[in-house]
């Protein structure tokens, strides 16, 4: 059900960019927009610098880089080179879970390491502090591989990281990558993906030697918050797929230098995977398919697209008994969270992706989305990959390399004949994302990088019964009488992901939701009368 058609979405939009100052209007008016499929294909304005002051939701390039696709590598010790705050803030906040497996030697994950630069550092460089830190983790830990994240400081004072990291590799024997991932690079997040994609593709990928087996996959994107990468493990094992490597939730480096001998990729999170997916590709021949386990529908989706790819009577057959029994397992909770959800609303703000993957799941308890929108995404993320040779580079994303990559003629190798390929894609998205805005319904909203003003303004108009979305902006909107549920961190439960995981979502939903608390908010003296009583007037 939408709350209001597109033509009044449009004039409440209008009204609520009206009441910017000049400049702010110019520079938010492309990055909202009311779906409307009759204009297809619409294009979003993302993807460019946030307006100074206007509290949006954006982390830094340091963060998409250590945080995010380099920190879960448990194996590897990643310095934060900066002052204290960076890797403190960073420390433990993600939920990227790792554990020791057999045969694996390292999960250091537990801990934060930093240079935590002082005025000393700053005034004289900080090179030699970031050589005295290495050594001592190499003599404390032992890690095969170290790698150093820069902060802000570290570009502004010239501090020669890469330098470092060759000194350290020649003097301590052990493999140093730097990133330079300084957070005033690019405009959100996004940059320190791509960033730590180019580092971990020239130095680590390729470099191994792991025995070639069947059905090898990598996954790709996928970060293992509350445990959502070992559930999506459990389902591919089953069916028999062997996992190389994961990028890079519970993931290692050791098992990511062998990722270039896969057959297939699965690219969970678009965003901040592509780069890989597509330099493998190039390099090495390797195909992705976009997949979601997020939600009952898109995982069978994805397991039925995995087997197709790789078209073996087997594994086709071992996907559709798996589907049956856990579709079978989980059939009577989710009706029964159905039950309570059905009918609701649910607006999603969320990082790159997850405000597009988590819509199937809301759609599977009978809610819609009515509003949905990216802190860092790009345009095809919005709109799909088809618009990427329109996408014009600006002055913050020119300066993060573009690797250019080759072909590995000794690894190079393509597993679909021509005819296949061309058949298959008519099927299924090889090597394709189609972008949030095709899933959506007209009259709903899509919004680039909302600050708070939008957000307050989104709720009272939409007046969504759940808002998805991360820690900051969790408690605004509990204090405006709204379930918020954290897309992020999970609230700290979790799994989300595959069959089992949607029944944990759909539990959370649904007590969110009848939390008798909500019914609590308004005093009683506020809509009740304090006092009950008769004036009996006594005559004398
Ligand atoms: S913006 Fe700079 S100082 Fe802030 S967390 Fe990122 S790297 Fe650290």
């Amino acid at each position: 059900m939408i709350m209001k058609d597109k033509s009044i979405m449009k004039e409440e939009l209008g009204k609520m960019l009206d009441k910017y100052p000049a400049a702010a209007f110019k520079g938010r008016k492309g990055h909202t927009l009311v779906v409307d499929q009759c204009l297809a294909p619409q294009e979003m304005v993302a993807d460019t610098r946030t307006i100074p002051g206007i509290i949006t939701e954006r982390g830094c390039t340091y963060a998409g880089c250590k945080g995010v696709v380099v920190g879960p590598l448990k194996d590897t010790i990643a310095i934060t080179h900066g002052p204290i705050g960076c890797g403190y803030y960073s420390w433990l906040t993600r939920r990227n879970k790792a554990r020791k497996n057999e045969g694996e030697e390292h999960n250091f994950l537990a801990y934060c390491f930093s240079t935590d630069m002082q005025e000393a550092d700053i005034v004289f460089g900080g090179e030699k502090k970031l050589r005295a830190a290495i050594t001592e983790v190499v003599e404390i830990f032992h890690p095969k591989t170290v790698m150093i994240c820069a902060t802000c400081p570290v570009g502004l004072i010239g501090d020669d990281i890469n330098a470092v990291a060759v000194w350290a590799e020649k003097e301590l024997g052990v493999q140093t990558i730097a990133f330079n991932c300084e957070g005033y690079k690019g405009v959100s997040q996004s940059a320190g993906h791509h960033i730590a994609n180019n580092g971990l593709f020239k130095h680590i990928m390729g470099t191994g030697d792991a025995p070639k087996k069947d059905f090898s996959i990598n996954i790709l994107g996928e970060y293992n918050i509350g445990g959502d990468g070992w559930e999506i493990e459990r389902l591919l094992k089953i069916i028999g797929y062997n996992i190389i490597s994961i990028m890079s939730g519970d993931g290692t480096v050791e098992r990511l230098r062998s990722a270039h001998k896969a057959d297939l990729n699965l690219v969970q999170c678009h965003r901040s995977i592509n780069y890989v997916a597509e330099m493998l590709r190039e390099k090495h021949g390797t195909d992705w398919i976009k997949v979601n386990f997020l939600g009952i529908e898109s995982t069978i989706q994805s397991l039925r697209d995995t087997a197709k790819y790789f078209n073996d009577p087997g594994l086709i057959e071992r996907t559709e008994e798996l589907i049956e029994a856990e579709l079978l397992a989980i059939g009577p909770k989710m009706e029964k969270y159905r039950e309570i959800c059905k009918g609701k609303t649910a607006a999603l703000f969320v990082g790159g992706s997850r405000a597009n993957h988590f819509q199937g799941l809301f759609k599977e308890l009978g809610m819609e989305t009515v509003l949905a929108g990216f802190e860092f995404a790009h345009r095809d993320d919005y709109e799909g990959r088809e618009v990427i040779p329109t996408i014009k580079a600006n002055a913050d994303n020119k300066n993060i390399e573009n690797l250019v990559v080759e072909r590995d003629e000794k690894s190079y190798r393509l597993i679909l004949s021509e005819e296949r390929y061309a058949q298959l894609s008519k099927e299924m998205s090889l090597n394709y994302f189609e972008g949030m805005i095709k899933i959506m319904n007209d009259g709903t909203v899509v919004v680039d990088d909302i600050n708070h003003y939008e957000m307050e303004s989104f709720m009272k108009l939409l007046k969504p019964d759940v808002f998805g979305s991360g820690i900051k902006e969790k408690y605004v909107i509990h204090k405006m009488g709204t379930f918020s549920k954290q897309l992020h961190s999970y609230d700290y439960s979790g799994p989300f992901a595959g069959f089992k995981g949607a029944v944990i979502f759909a539990r959370d939903i649904a007590m969110g939701l009848t939390t008798p608390a909500w019914k609590l908010i308004k005093p009683k003296w506020k809509t009740e009368p304090m006092l009950e009583g008769n004036y009996i007037e006594e005559v004398g």
